[in-house]
């Protein structure tokens, strides 16, 4: 479970995230929905243990600061960022050293398969495409069997079969109590299975949806997200 508390990120006078609150059970999928610069980014990289901010961020009530909860959280980073002179199988190799992984190359060929980069191997970072960067990113962040998946924006740049083999690995990390947290401005790319929406706007989050109350309403999320950030409000 993670739980992120009273969180607020400022980048010298700009106010990034300002009291954040949420949390996400196990097997929870909680989206992060807002229009760019309303900080979704930034609450990401403090969960992820990369910024300072204010507040508090544990999962399963260890702080996020503490080596053994990093252990626990994957992240797919906005951009990915793969080392130029590792081969595809080196990153998944780099990854399972630095974490001290046993038995993972069952699970690193599944991925490599699932994502069509089986054939790709031995290309290096620097000769993949954003795209095929972009499925190694997604590879290396699910290799450890992480408790807690962040994906920031992970569906930019990704092609239709990619995109549906994460939103199958999706649903089938779900299944088994992952929880997770995904930032997206594309909606209709999550309608299937959000459980969780957080609505954020200018570093605030400005409205929360729970699936089973949307089934009863007769507005999308799409059209709360619009109503809310057209200012047309609820
Ligand atoms: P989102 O991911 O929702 O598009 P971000 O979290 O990236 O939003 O950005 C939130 C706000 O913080 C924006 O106003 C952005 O310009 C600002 N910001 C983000 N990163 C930095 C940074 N490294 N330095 C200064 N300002 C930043
Ligand atoms: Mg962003």
């Amino acid at each position: 479970m993670l739980e992120v508390s009273n969180v607020s990120k400022k980048y010298g006078k700009v106010v990034a995230n300002s009291d954040i609150n949420f949390q996400v059970n196990d097997g929870e999928i909680t989206v992060l929905l807002g229009p760019n610069g309303a900080g979704k980014s930034t609450i990401i990289k403090c969960i992820c243990g990369l910024l300072r901010f204010e507040g508090k961020i544990s999962i399963d009530g260890i702080q996020n600061r503490e080596l053994k909860a990093k252990a626990k959280i994957g992240y797919v980073p906005e951009m990915p960022v793969l080392y130029d002179m590792l081969t595809v199988e080196e990153h998944l190799e780099f990854i399972a050293r630095g974490y001290n992984l046993n038995d993972w190359k069952e699970y690193g060929e599944e991925l490599l398969k699932r994502f069509e980069l089986d054939d790709k191997r031995t290309k290096f970072g620097k000769e993949l495409s954003k795209g095929m960067q972009q499925k190694v990113s997604i590879c290396c962040a699910l290799l450890p069997k992480p408790k807690v998946i962040i994906f920031d924006e992970p569906l930019v740049g990704l092609d239709p079969h990619a995109i549906k083999s994460l939103r199958e690995t999706i649903m089938e990390l779900k299944s088994q109590g992952v929880s997770m947290v995904i930032s997206t401005h594309m909606i209709d790319s999550v309608e299937d299975y959000w459980d969780v929406a957080h609505i954020m706007m200018k570093g605030k989050i400005v409205a929360t949806k729970y699936k089973e109350e949307s089934e009863n309403s007769n507005k999308s999320l799409e059209e709360l997200f619009f109503s809310i950030t057209e200012g047309k409000g609820e």
